[in-house]
């Protein structure tokens, strides 16, 4: 049985991947039909020219590009959507780096040609400057122009889809590469949510053999379950799916991470035998990481994250990542899937820790919770908001180390007078320059005799706030030892860094 192929869209943001993934879902599916069914996951299949395609739809933020990633290995072809309006741009290359390393083959698509500014000669010079070679201008990557938006071009893209996954398959059959035994499917996880009506399920792609409901399914680091539901990418319960369909699966103990391969059969002895022999191993080995250590003058802030779904608590975490502040050390302390509870604000109360929700709510006793024991926390939908906001809390709670800056120096010529701690010296400033109300600290022949306070400064017998280098002045200083001739003050100043 030939293949249909699994697409994964890429490229920089804004570029217009969700604008054509949107506009290739609307004109090819029938969509709220019977039941107002829609999609209920991120990927969806489509029919052209009597041919399935399989597109997974990711979110296109930057922050999701681990998503993106995993996108890369589970499909057979990458689409490169490239602005016809700004060519090349960062994220169009690290979406090559990604193709590259997982070795998919990929389309050119430069999009946006509907707009006045779109300029295709450009952009294909941008493509080639950055090592993207097209057909007929001295490489082999097909390209189409398109707008995402009119719809122009798209009929041609997705021929060349299929085109470009014969070709693929043609190579496949050269190299003698087999599809497993039908007993046999695998596949991909694109995502795990957990509800309470439903439990733990995950999207996923199907990428070889024939997956049944009541198979047994093993994943990476989860453990090895029967099948208890099935459906398709509507949301509709079906009893079996082919190869490249997206699937929701039931009857996870515990969520698969995004990304992870699986495994299923019809008789567990059999999954048992495949799982040994291929590299999906038991336990949780991704745990989040382990307990954070601070060197002195650093802080832990530990934070208890929930988000929608573990794609998006991974996109979370790796942004959280990126963030650092001085002197503060995050600490994961607990995250996991689904709305902000009580027990999220039980052990924030315990540790200190900042709550953060992500695409999710928050349980009203949790709220009154936070409330009672001024938790901090923070609900968010979009990333960058989050990260924004974290910085500003962390940043409020990082400890503040304080530095000594010398800012001059003066010699002590002559003590005139002392009561308890307070002594009047007359002295000339050797460098920088001497403050009022400063701290000093006082050496001796190179050693630190202790540290003081000037109350007064005078200079020819007039108050003034400083002194200049070379000049002589009159001051009243505290400290605890008698100052001497020869001594010499350093002028201090704390700089809280
Ligand atoms: P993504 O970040 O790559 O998913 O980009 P989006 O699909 O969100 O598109 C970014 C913006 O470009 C949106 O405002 C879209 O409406 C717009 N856009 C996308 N494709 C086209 C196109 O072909 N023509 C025009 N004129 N606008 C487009």
């Amino acid at each position: 049985m030939e293949k249909s192929p699994v697409i994964v869209v890429v490229g920089h943001i804004d570029h217009g991947k969700s604008t054509l993934l949107d506009y290739i879902r609307k004109t090819n599916t029938v969509e709220n039909e019977a039941g107002g069914i829609t999609q209920q996951i991120s990927a969806y299949e489509i029919n052209h020219q009597q041919k399935k395609i399989t597109f997974i739809d990711t979110p296109g933020h930057d922050a999701f590009s681990a998503m993106r990633e995993q996108g890369a290995r589970a499909a057979d072809l990458a689409i490169l959507v490239v602005s016809a309006e700004e060519g090349v741009k960062p994220q169009t290359l690290e979406a090559k780096a990604t193709i590259e390393k997982n070795q998919l083959p990929y389309i050119v698509a430069i999009n946006k040609i509907d707009q006045p500014t779109a300029n295709l000669e450009a952009t294909k010079k941008s493509l080639a400057e950055n090592g993207i070679y097209l057909e007929g201008l001295g490489g082999e990557v097909p390209f189409t122009a398109i707008s995402a938006k009119t719809g122009q071009g798209i009929s041609e893209l997705l021929d060349l889809i299929l085109l470009a996954a014969e070709m693929a398959a043609l190579k496949k059959e050269k190299t003698n590469e087999t599809d497993a035994a039908d007993w046999l499917a695998e596949g991909f996880i694109l995502e795990a949510q957990t509800s309470p009506q439903r439990g733990v399920t995950a999207a996923a792609i199907v990428r070889r053999g024939v997956l049944r409901r009541g198979d047994y399914l093993g994943a990476e680091n989860s453990d090895c379950f029967r099948i208890k539901k099935l459906e398709d990418w509507h949301g509709r319960e079906t009893e079996i799916l082919t190869a490249s369909s997206p699937a929701v699966i039931f009857g996870w103990k515990t969520a698969p991470a995004p990304g992870a391969r699986w495994y299923s059969a019809a008789a567990k002895d059999q999954l048992m035998k495949k799982i040994k022999s291929s590299d999906v191993s038991g336990p949780a080995a991704d745990k989040l990481p382990s307990a954070a250590t601070a060197n002195e003058n650093e802080k832990i802030m530990p934070l208890i994250i929930k988000a929608n779904t573990l794609g998006s608590l991974r996109a979370v975490e790796k942004e959280i990542g990126k963030i650092s502040v001085p002197n503060l050390k995050i600490q994961i302390l607990d995250s996991g899937i689904g709305a902000l509870t009580e027990n999220d604000f039980k052990l924030a109360r315990a540790t200190g820790a900042l709550v953060i929700g992500f695409q999710i709510k928050i349980e009203k006793a949790a709220e009154d919770l936070a409330l009672k024991n001024q938790t901090t926390y923070g609900l968010f939908e979009i990333i960058y908001k989050l990260n924004e906001w974290l910085e500003t809390e962390l940043e409020r709670r990082r400890p503040r180390i304080e530095v000594e800056i010398i800012i001059g120096s003066a010699k002590i010529i002559k003590l005139f007078s002392q009561t308890k701690n307070k002594q009047v010296v007359g002295g000339l400033v050797l460098d920088g320059k001497i403050s009022n109300r400063r701290a000093v600290r006082v050496r001796r022949r190179g050693a630190d005799l202790g540290a003081g306070e000037i109350l007064e400064l005078q200079q020819q017998q007039t108050a003034v706030k400083e002194v200049e280098k070379g000049k002589q002045f009159g001051a009243l200083v505290e400290m605890r030892h008698t100052l001497a001739p020869g001594d010499i003050l350093e002028i201090l100043e704390i700089e809280r860094k």
